[in-house]
């Protein structure tokens, strides 16, 4: 198959994960026989350094006429004091916009040989393969009103928690969707014991269950969501919910097993092009040193080839790979134990592409 990949690698360490990622794709694509066509696109500080805008007008049509978009990391002190329309992150805002991100999945995967990095006691995080899917377009981030008013001659302030039905229909059934290629159980967690918007939520979700008779759906309240993650992860296998809700539980998941450097993420949309990248940020303090963890990016290529092209042997192939170095004790600094071979970025690369 020939593909062509809308490529940002952003600011920081996005930079060197993105190009160790890059590696990779090229690896697997000589290995069965695909081409992938990758093509540059500014965001965030260099945007704003280069062309003063963080997402140039360029960026996005770039995006739109490719196949998939494998983004970095995007940021840094440098940006910081800025004025908010030439901050680095209002590119990643405006490139969800403009591409209908609608939901965003980050998969928590155990990997036995980094069950010391966890918080968690071995009994606890082992065997953990769990998927979040918030829903990112609704919600108190975008509600309006959103401000600071007077009430009686009081300060006041008001958000909105706005969600329209189909917005809540199209990511649970996402979420059925991709529970029908695991172990077939939807988790969808809500405050309906006090939220209309979750009590409409909750409906949606029974609704759309009756679509998916082979998948279980539980419901479950936030509160006790946020509890039973850290006492049995295993429970879960893909979780659904709101904005906020996903935001809290997401970062809470993403712990679970170690380090930022190892979790990828994937943005969907209705008709495509899906977006990818590593759940960390810029990492300014180790930028260019060659010592950050390419895994999280190159796992995040991995989730491409699945969910955009359909490759799901390629996938595998390159998370098997991650595992086996892993397995025979290769580490960056952010993963390392002792009595394991510490390794480079470059490094890491190559041991994965080596064992492809
Ligand atoms: P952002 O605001 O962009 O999320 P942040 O400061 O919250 O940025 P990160 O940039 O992700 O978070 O970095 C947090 C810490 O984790 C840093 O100290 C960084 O060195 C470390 N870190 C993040 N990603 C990696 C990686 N891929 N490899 C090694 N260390 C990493
Ligand atoms: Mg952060």
């Amino acid at each position: 198959m020939e593909k062509r990949i809308a490529v940002l690698p952003g600011d920081g360490i996005g930079k060197e994960v993105v190009k160790g990622a890059i590696e990779v794709l090229q690896a697997v694509g000589e290995r069965f026989g695909h081409q992938f066509h990758f093509e540059y696109g500014k965001i965030g500080g260099e945007a704003i350094d280069t062309v003063g805008t963080p997402l140039p007008d360029e960026t996005v049509e770039l995006c739109k006429q490719s196949d998939a978009v494998l983004l970095g990391a995007v940021g840094g002190p440098k940006w910081e004091s800025q004025p908010v329309h030439l901050r680095p992150e209002r590119g990643l805002l405006k490139i969800r916009k403009e591409l209908n991100l609608y939901a965003n999945l980050r998969p928590t995967t155990y990997f036995q040989s980094l069950a010391d990095s966890s918080p968690l006691r071995k009994e606890v995080i082992e065997n953990v393969d769990m998927l979040m899917v918030r829903e990112l377009t609704g919600g108190l981030y975008f509600g309006k009103p959103s401000e600071r008013i007077q009430q009686n001659g009081r300060d006041a302030v008001v958000d909105t928690l706005f969600y329209q039905r189909n917005e809540m229909e199209r990511v649970i059934k996402l979420a059925f969707e991709l529970a029908k290629s695991r172990t077939g159980k939807v988790t969808s967690v809500d405050k309906a014991n006090v939220l209309e918007s979750s009590r409409m939520w909750r409906e949606v979700a029974e609704e759309i269950a009756k679509d998916y008779p082979e998948v279980e759906l539980e419901h479950m309240l936030v509160d006790n969501a946020a509890m039973q993650l850290v006492r049995k992860p295993t429970q879960f296998d893909v979780i659904v919910t709101e904005n906020l809700f996903g935001d809290i539980l997401s970062d809470e998941a993403s712990v679970l097993t170690g380090s930022l450097g190892m979790l990828p993420s994937a943005s969907l949309s209705e008709a495509g092009p899906y977006l990818y990248e590593p759940i960390h940020g810029s990492a300014p303090d180790i930028e260019g040193r060659n010592l950050a963890n390419p895994l999280a990016t190159i796992l995040s290529a991995a989730m491409m080839l699945r969910l955009s092209f359909n490759m799901n042997e390629e996938a595998e192939a390159i998370e098997q790979a991650v595992s086996q170095v892993l397995e025979a004790g290769y580490r960056t600094g952010d993963i390392m134990a002792f009595g394991k071979h510490q390794v480079s970025t470059t490094e890491m690369v190559e041991q994965v592409k080596a064992t492809l």
